[in-house]
């Protein structure tokens, strides 16, 4: 007898022909989460177990887990042998106080009796030794569930902790993230990762306009994601020259609007040489005046391949809030530290640009030239 996690994947059942991809993938994800960790993971079907591990990491062990995508539910369980009489020992032992029911899957099909005559035969078990249990099989206090699989290992466990649910990460291609310092785009990496996504970070940057504590921010912001997003690098862009020629050239009004198609233009060419497929932000539509309909109109014409997903298109502040604390961002998202996007903001700012007198006021500017030195000023952060 020894104490397991015992680990159910969500999503992946409804997989076909290439669920095996998805389960290794899984079980990839699950080591790297627990690394550093003196611990083994395996794969048995369609369940993990992570064993050999001290009890003091137990914890640790299972939140690290809940960062792990595609994972359903963690259970922290007993494995014994297969066996009529080896669940019957165990079961002597459990302590009830008030309803309970006994719920056994049987996966291997070679278990001497069924599920039902199991269920009850446990159930009478645990009423000899308990006189204040009860059975109650619709809204028990507590449920003990009996999970005998094909390994001829046999996991009682009492309780399934939720997982982050989702698609392991990698399972989709890989995404370039825009990250600013604040509460949206670090919760859109994490809704987009959850599909499976794994991301790298870019970040512009405003010197002297902005400052190295606001660059720090945003790379404790992707150390923060890191489990759920497995950032490795976050690219950190200068952003000077490009705002100081929209302001000494283009109309006041049009700087976000303009700033905005250059951050896209810059994050296609950089997803085009790291193999990137998808660009992702967090803008949520009419929060502020760059996130009406018209204003992405004009940034995401600019893009010439890829699509740009913004996971946080249709949800209310209060939403990404919540998952801002869930996930830990909240907190260092919310320091004070300005953000190139504060520079140079107009007092009246577009609120629905026209593409074509977008277009007449970009014109004014060399748009290739800033684009490039943009691209030579580049920064690569380990994260
Ligand atoms: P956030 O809370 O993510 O900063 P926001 O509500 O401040 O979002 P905007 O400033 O309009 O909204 O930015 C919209 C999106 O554009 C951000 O979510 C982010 O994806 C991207 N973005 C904005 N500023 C930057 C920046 N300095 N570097 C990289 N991406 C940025
Ligand atoms: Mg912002």
């Amino acid at each position: 007898m020894k104490n397991v996690i015992m680990i159910k994947y969500g999503e992946i059942y409804l997989k076909g022909n290439n669920r095996s991809f998805f389960e290794n993938l899984l079980l990839k994800n699950i080591k790297y989460a627990l690394y550093g960790i003196n611990t083994t993971a395996k794969r048995f079907r369609t369940r993990y177990i992570i064993e050999n591990y001290d009890s003091k990491d137990e914890d640790i062990i299972v939140e690290k887990l809940l960062t792990v995508f595609g994972i359903y539910s963690i259970s922290r369980a007993i494995e014994i042998d297969s066996s009529k009489d080896e669940i019957i020992d165990f079961c002597k032992n459990i302590q009830i106080d008030g309803t309970f029911k006994v719920d056994t899957n049987r996966a291997d099909k070679t278990f001497e009796m069924s599920s039902m005559e199991l269920n009850s035969l446990i159930g009478g078990v645990i009423l000899d030794n308990n006189p204040n249990a009860k059975v109650d099989v619709h809204k028990p206090n507590q449920t003990i569930y009996i999970d005998i699989r094909e390994n001829h290992k046999t996991y009682i466990y009492y309780k399934n902790i939720l997982g982050a649910g989702g698609m392991p990460v990698g399972s989709s291609a890989d995404g370039i993230a825009l990250l600013s310092g604040g509460i949206d785009s670090p919760v859109a990496c994490f809704k987009i990762a959850k599909r499976g996504m794994r991301l790298t970070g870019l970040h512009f940057a405003s010197y002297p306009y902005t400052s190295e504590q606001a660059k720090q921010k945003v790379v404790e912001l992707a150390k923060i994601i890191k489990p759920y997003t497995h950032m490795r690098t976050l690219y950190v862009v200068s952003f000077t020259q490009i705002q100081e020629q929209i302001h000494k050239n283009c109309k006041d009004e049009y700087m976000i609007t303009l700033m905005r198609r250059f951050m896209m233009r810059i994050a296609e060419r950089l997803a085009g040489k790291i193999g990137a497929k998808a660009i992702v932000t967090g803008e949520d539509l009419g929060q502020v005046a760059s996130q009406t309909v018209e204003s992405i109109t004009s940034s995401n014409f600019v893009t010439e391949v890829l699509p740009v997903f913004r996971p946080l298109i249709a949800m209310d502040k209060n939403e990404i809030v919540d998952i801002a604390k869930q996930i830990g961002t909240f907190e260092t998202s919310i320091l004070p530290f300005e953000d190139c996007c504060t520079v140079f903001l107009p007092k009246y700012p577009l609120i629905k640009p026209n593409l074509k007198k977008v277009q007449e006021e970009e014109d004014k500017l060399d748009v290739e030239g800033l684009i490039e030195n943009a691209m030579n000023s580049i920064e690569e952060i380990k994260i």
